[in-house]
Formats: structure tokens, C-alpha cells, sequence
């Protein structure tokens, strides 16, 4: 499919008619001084003065909590009923290219042995639309983990800015091929002259951090007590924000909530950052003190996402970085451990 244009003043045109094919709508709006992923009404309440939002729309493939049973307790015993998950379809826009990646990550992991349906058909639901940055921060550092701005996996269309206030849109995947051909009304080809592009601004990649000495490091088993993760982790607190913010954080946890006589199982969002993530029955925990936890958050990232799943468990957005109550810095453990297995 040739490259389309979509112009920025069209945008409520777009909504409308994502709106009437009766999918939502989600895009970065300001909420309180911050930029985050909401469903919205209206071109209005979109902004496009952002780097990354703050949060990320892992949310509308892995809800922050969703009920995946019902349950009734009877003098027979229980009877538990599944839900009806027939999730709306989807359409986030202005995604940046990082957390777009993600979702490759975040398939890996629910796709492992049996499919998790629960995350498989509401990604299948989503349309991701991407603009390339035009702008970045000195958090993020896609480019030290072999992704850019113009990395195009996990987008179905893929927007660069032009300097007269349009969007090229580039089709990745069928699904956006057939999104442009249902909004048709509002993508056109361009007649005139070839627009020019707004250039993409591109991260340095951190000269001191290579991954592959990351992946020897981590891969010897003694590196497991060195002295480097109390030291370079001991001002995390254990608030979470960083798990709850990265687009390839996955872990949850299921519940039961209700009385004694039925409720609701819930599948919420967990972070391995919190004290009682490993807590045993029996008041064992495995991981008891913090720094084992961000070890833990580290590894997985850098070893358990590669060795087990083939992927990337960290895209370089930088939220992590962003949200740290204490600015802890993955980048300079990176570093760190680069340094000292050269
Ligand atoms: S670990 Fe940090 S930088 Fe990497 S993907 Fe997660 S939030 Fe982004
Ligand atoms: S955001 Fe910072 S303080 Fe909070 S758990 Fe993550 S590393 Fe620790």
C-alpha cells in the first residue's frame, strides 16, 4: 500500500469515524499535569506536546484489574463461572515507537504454553498507530537496545509529521492496511510535490552499554551475590512505580473477592517490587530484602525475557527512569555491568 496523508486538522474527522465504527478511541491527553493514554471524545482533549505518556496503554490489553470469574458458594460445594470476554476493539494513537515494541514482548509472555486469552484477544482487537518522535528527553535510550524512532514493530500504521501540519501514514501490518481503507475518507494521497518531513530525533546510544556483555554477566551464575546490586539499588523503596509504568511489566496476580457466599476471581496487575511479591504461605520470602527484588526486575529484563522468550524485556522508553521517586537509573547499572565485564 503507497504511503497516505492525514492532516493534522482532521483528527476529530478521524475519531469520528473510529467512534461510529463503534471502537474507542485512545490517545495521550494532559490529566493533572501529566501526559497520559485516555480514551478520548474529541480532537480537543489530544496533545501532541509530549515525549512518551507517562503511562502506557499495556492497560487496554492488560487491564490494571478485570474479573475473570464468578463464584458461588452453595451446600454442593462452588460453582465457578467464566466471563463473556468479548473486549471492543481499539485504537491508540500518537503510541511512539519504543512501547509499540512492547507488545511483542507482552504476546511472548501470554502466548507461553497456553494462550492467555485474556490478553491474546484484546491485543488482537487493538489497531496501533504511531507517530515517529520528533522530540526526546535524556531518558530515553531506545538506540542502546537496538530499537529508534523509526522502528516500526508492534505499529499497524506507522506516522511521520510533515512540515504542512500532516501525517504520512505508512501501513505495517494488514490490520492497518485495512484501518486506512475503513477511514478512507479520511486518509488522502497526496497530489503536489512530495512533502518534507519533520526529521526524527534519535538518542545518542550510550556509549558505555552493550548488551551483549550484559547478557555474559548475567548469564554466570556468581555475578547472582555480586556486591553491585545492594550497592547500586539500595535507595529503591520498593514503590512499584517503575514496574507499574514499563509497557513490558507483566506480572499480575489473581484474587477472590467477595463474601462467603460467591464473588468475584480478579486478575490484577502485581510489581515484584513490593515486599510480599514472593511471599510464601508460610512467611518464607525468597527475595526478603529489596535489592533481591530489583535484581530480580533487572534480570528479568536482561536474562528471563531473552533466554526464555526471544525478546526484549526493556524498549528504552525511559519511564522508569522518569517515574523514580529516587531517580534510580537503569541506564548506570547497565553501564556499570558493561564496564566491569569488559
Ligand atoms: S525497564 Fe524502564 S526503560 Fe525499559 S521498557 Fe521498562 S520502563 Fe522502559
Ligand atoms: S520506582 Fe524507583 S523506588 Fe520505586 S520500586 Fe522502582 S526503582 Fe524502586
Amino acid at each position: 500500500m503507497k504511503a497516505m496523508y492525514l492532516k493534522k486538522a482532521e483528527l476529530g474527522k478521524l475519531i469520528s469515524s473510529v467512534q461510529d465504527s463503534g471502537a474507542l478511541f485512545v490517545g495521550p491527553v494532559v490529566d493533572a499535569g501529566n501526559v497520559v493514554y485516555k480514551e478520548i471524545g474529541s480532537a480537543s482533549e489530544l496533545t501532541g506536546d509530549y515525549i512518551i505518556p507517562v503511562t502506557t496503554y499495556k492497560q487496554w490489553v492488560f487491564p490494571q484489574t478485570e474479573v475473570v470469574a464468578t463464584f458461588a458458594v452453595t451446600k454442593e460445594g462452588v460453582d465457578l463461572d467464566g466471563v463473556d470476554l468479548d473486549p471492543p476493539d481499539v485504537v491508540v494513537f500518537g503510541a511512539r515507537a519504543c512501547e509499540a515494541a512492547s507488545l511483542a514482548s507482552l504476546r511472548s509472555v501470554f502466548t507461553w504454553g497456553e494462550d492467555d486469552e485474556f490478553y491474546t484477544r484484546r491485543e488482537d482487537r487493538i489497531t496501533v498507530i504511531t507517530v515517529g518522535c520528533t522530540a526526546i528527553d535524556d531518558e530515553c535510550f531506545c538506540t542502546t537496545v537496538e530499537l529508534s524512532p523509526a522502528s516500526t514493530t508492534g505499529s499497524d500504521i506507522y506516522l511521520r509529521e510533515t512540515t504542512d501540519d500532516e501525517y504520512m501514514a505508512v501501513a505495517v501490518t494488514k490490520k492497518g492496511e485495512a484501518f486506512i481503507k475503513a477511514h478512507h475518507g479520511v486518509f488522502h494521497q497526496k497530489r503536489a510535490a512530495e512533502p518534507e518531513l519533520v526529521e526524527l530525533k534519535l538518542p545518542e546510544p550510550i556509549k558505555g552499554i552493550k548488551k551483549e556483555k550484559i547478557s555474559a554477566w548475567l548469564a554466570r551464575t556468581d555475578n547472582y551475590q555480586s556486591e553491585l546490586w545492594p550497592r547500586l539499588t539500595r535507595k529503591c523503596f520498593g514503590c512499584g512505580a517503575c514496574t507499574f509504568s514499563c509497557p513490558t511489566c507483566h506480572c499480575f496476580d489473581i484474587t477472590d473477592e467477595g463474601t462467603a457466599f460467591g464473588g468475584e476471581r480478579r486478575k490484577n496487575w502485581d510489581a515484584c517490587q513490593f515486599d510480599h511479591f514472593t511471599a510464601h504461605a508460610s512467611g518464607h520470602n525468597p527475595r526478603d530484602t529489596q535489592f533481591k527484588r530489583w535484581r530480580n526486575r533487572f534480570m528479568c529484563k536482561f536474562k528471563y525475557y531473552p533466554d526464555k522468550f526471544k525478546t526484549t524485556g526493556c524498549v528504552g522508553c525511559g519511564r522508569c527512569i522518569r517515574v523514580c521517586p529516587v531517580r534510580l537509573d537503569i541506564t548506570e547499572v547497565m553501564e556499570e555491568i558493561s564496564q566491569i565485564s569488559e
